[in-house]
């Protein structure tokens, strides 16, 4: 579809702006030192725009703002004058990134006053940032000596004239390109980069740098009237595209990457975004030249964005600029087209979703991104695909050549630059002993998980995304003991209608061809936020108003969810558990709503499921004193142990500085663990263990000697736990158990990788 044409601006303010490129393009492109042509066009700006000052400043090695050049103030000011981002007016523009048009600047609180510039007589202050790649690397100012008002089109005039300023400021000649922004001093050959872990795994490859570095050649426009077409041609092929992309194979199969593009799809039609192009055409640049104005306006003001989800849709328009950018001047060709190495470690400032899916994920080793958040398109694609992914890597695009050596250490969320020869080596040696070790899971697959004494372990996997129902079959785990919903509402741009959902776990159903699925409602609150949805935040969220208290007080949402499963588990078994159950109460509550939901499905006389089971979370405390009661109204029981210790030792699990601090295999975990498992045992209620702590070996060990029979973990723990249990003496353990706990001691784990070594179990 060709975008609506924008409602252009042809009055005569834009004539003036045009005129005014041209002027400047042609002191840009004509003889003399470059500060010299910085003088002149400060002279044309200042005349043009019928002000008395104009000036410009660049910025420089530690935030400074220096005034390279003015018509108005005292020229002896010159490179003498400097402000810090943040300082003054200037400063301000600066740190904000954004015009200010100030009658009275001399009012206003952030007024710093400079007497060597002489200032002081001019009233009016109209400044606007000059941006680079969404970074400021200078500002450009008019004063005028009356409080004049400036309007809104000479703003925009102003921000025009500073895009083509751009190319001289970052042209090297002023000041070298090196010192522009970045204030590193030398660079280290080798460099560590700390960033934020956003999928786990280790990638060691060669930097493909993400961003299409561009050239635009021509920035000022013969006629507009060419470029609005132009501009309509390249939506029109980008749509094309995009359409294309939807269609594909390799997206047929993936549900919620599918979601994910039509979203996008549909913001590349926003019709803001269109007439915010279309309007800086009117301002005389050419159509690219506008796209990558409004571009570079739009990443600067992300730099201010806190809300999660408006910088997720800020980093599509920067995506979608790209891909406009390139049927504009780069002939449609899909970055995919050129060639990448087989070992491929992509840097991107942002990225997103549509983009990584243009690389080949086969040559993808790793992926480093400059921000990045874990809720963000980008990271749940990349996740589904197995790439290790590091985020908030501060500079990693400046710091990172094409062709340099990196590794992504995802587990350990940092980016090694060019490292010397041993350190590669030693990663190269983890990666191979990974990969030997992943064969060796592998070999596993068929084996029943059953204890050296005939235990037979129950092993199923956590899922949350279609991909790891793929993992399933795999890993040859027994079924999904946690299904978590609320990861397909994280990845929508809405609440998901029954619809939706429907399809979600009826694929689910599907994909795991028989083998049992334990759907766990909407848990979300804490440190699970949905982009949609805004609360004001709590001051101790992980004790706040989440998980089943949400849907409780929610009870049309938490009803849409239960409809959404019974219809999806028509004539085979419906196993639902809620989530956080604090009191018996809640689980009665819940189960109401239910039971509504059944007694719908049959009124209406729809396929109902085969079976239905219920079953309770156990992650607070207090509910242990209600277990009889609960007991008798579940038919399982599952401990989610992440919860459970963060409440049973008061330790904020997201805090970093307690992750340490308590260990769940202390005598008090372990004698709660311990009447959860025989309470159970005697109410013949089945119960299972889902939290981390079943995926780690050694704690896995642990339950098994407690008596858990089952257990359910991320899927990369399958391989590991298992072969624990096949070497595992299961009664021995449980006995040697029963003399150990010392109720004094800090933690059991040291006395258990005791046990382990001394009787061969492989942990
Ligand atoms: C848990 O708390 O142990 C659990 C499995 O749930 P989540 O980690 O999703 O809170
Ligand atoms: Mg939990």
């Amino acid at each position: 579809m060709a975008p609506r044409r924008p409602p252009t601006q042809r009055g005569p303010a834009a004539a003036v702006s045009r005129r005014l490129l041209a002027r400047v393009r042609d002191v840009m492109a004509g003889p003399g030192s470059a500060e010299r042509r910085l003088d002149k066009l400060t002279e044309i700006i200042a005349a043009d725009m019928v002000a008395e000052v104009c000036s410009i400043y660049v910025r420089r090695p530690g935030d400074v703002l220096e005034l390279f050049a003015t018509k108005g103030l005292k020229p002896t000011a010159v490179h003498v004058t400097r402000l810090s981002v943040g300082e003054g007016l200037i400063g301000e523009i600066a740190a904000r990134a954004r015009p200010f048009a100030l009658a009275d600047a001399q009012e206003h609180p952030s007024f710093a006053y400079r007497p060597e510039t002489g200032e002081e007589i001019y009233f009016s202050l109209m400044g606007v940032p000059i941006l680079r790649g969404g970074r400021v690397i200078g500002v450009l100012a008019v004063q005028n000596r009356t409080r004049r008002q400036y309007q809104e089109e000479e703003v925009e005039t102003l921000q025009t004239v500073a895009m083509v300023l751009a190319e001289l400021v970052a042209g090297g000649e002023l000041i070298g390109r090196d010192d522009l922004v970045a204030d590193d001093g030398a660079e280290p050959t080798a460099l560590r980069i700390d960033g934020i872990r956003l999928a786990g795994g280790l990638g060691i490859g060669r930097a493909v740098l993400h961003q299409p570095h561009l050239t635009i050649e021509k920035l000022v426009a013969e006629n507009p009237d060419d470029e609005h077409r132009r501009l309509s041609e390249a939506f029109t092929g980008m749509h094309g595209a995009l359409d294309d992309m939807l269609g594909g194979d390799k997206l047929a199969e993936r549900g919620e990457h599918r979601d994910i593009l039509e979203s996008y799809r549909m913001i590349a039609e926003d019709a803001g975004w269109v007439a915010r192009i279309g309007e800086a055409i009117d301002t005389g640049l050419t159509a690219e030249a506008a796209v990558q104005r409004v571009r570079d306006d739009i990443r600067a003001r992300m730099s201010q964005v806190t809300d999660p989800y408006l910088r997720e849709r800020v980093h599509d328009f920067d995506d979608l600029a790209n891909r406009l950018l390139q049927h504009l001047i780069g002939g449609g060709a899909r970055p995919a087209a050129r060639a990448i190495p087989a070992n491929a470690i992509l840097i991107a400032r942002s990225m997103g979703p549509a983009e990584l899916l243009d690389y080949d994920p086969a040559k993808l080793k790793g992926l480093v991104l400059e921000e990045g958040s874990p809720v963000a398109h980008v990271t749940v694609v990349a996740r589904a695909l197995e790439i290790p992914v590091v985020g908030r890597a501060q500079g990693a695009a400046d710091r990172i050549e094409p062709g340099d050596a990196v590794i992504v250490d995802g587990d350990n969320a940092q980016v090694v630059i060019r490292p010397g020869e041993d350190v590669r080596a030693a990663y190269r040696q983890s990666l191979q002993a990974l990969e030997v070790q992943k064969a060796r899971y592998a070999a596993l697959r068929d084996r029943e998980p059953v204890t050296r004494d005939g235990q037979r372990i129950s092993l199923s996997i956590n899922a949350g995304l279609m991909i790891d129902m793929a993992h399933l079959k795999q890993s040859g785990a027994d079924g999904v003991g946690l299904f978590r919903t609320e990861i397909p509402f994280m990845v929508h741009a809405d609440f998901p209608d029954v619809e939706t959902q429907f399809k979600v776990y009826a694929r689910v159903l599907d994909e795991a061809g028989g083998k049992p699925v334990q759907f766990r409602t909407l848990d979300v609150g804490g440190d699970k936020t949905l982009p949609y949805w805004h609360e004001a935040g709590e001051n101790n969220p992980a004790l706040g108003w989440r998980a089943i208290r949400v849907s409780l007080d929610h009870p049309a949402m938490l009803r849409r969810q239960l409809r959404a499963l019974t219809e999806a588990a028509a004539g085979r078994e419906l196993r639902v558990m809620f989530p956080m159950i604090t009191e018996v109460a809640e689980l009665d509550a819940a189960r109401e709503l239910l039971e509504r939901e059944l007694a719908r499905t049959k009124a209406r006389g729809e396929p109902a499921p085969a079976r239905v089971l219920v079953g309770a979370m156990l992650e607070v405390p207090g509910l242990l004193f209600q277990l009889p009661a609960l007991l008798e109204r579940v038919d399982f029981l599952s401990v989610g142990s992440n919860d459970l210790a963060q409440f049973l030792f008061a330790s904020d699990r997201t805090n970093q500085r307690l992750a340490e601090r308590y260990d769940e295999l202390s005598p008090a975990m372990l004698a709660v663990l311990k009447t959860v498992v025989e309470q159970c045992a005697a109410a013949r209620v089945p119960v299972s263990v889902c939290g981390e702590m079943a995926g780690r070996p050694v704690d896995a060990m642990a339950l098994v000697g407690l008596g858990f029979r089952s257990l359910s973990m991320a899927t990369p723990s399958i391989g590991p736990v298992k072969e624990m249990i096949l070497s595992l003496d299961a009664g021995r353990l449980s006995q040697y158990l029963s003399t150990l706990i010392d109720p004094a001691e800090h933690s059991m784990r040291e006395k258990l990788k005791d046990f382990a070594r001394d009787h061969g179990v492989v942990v």
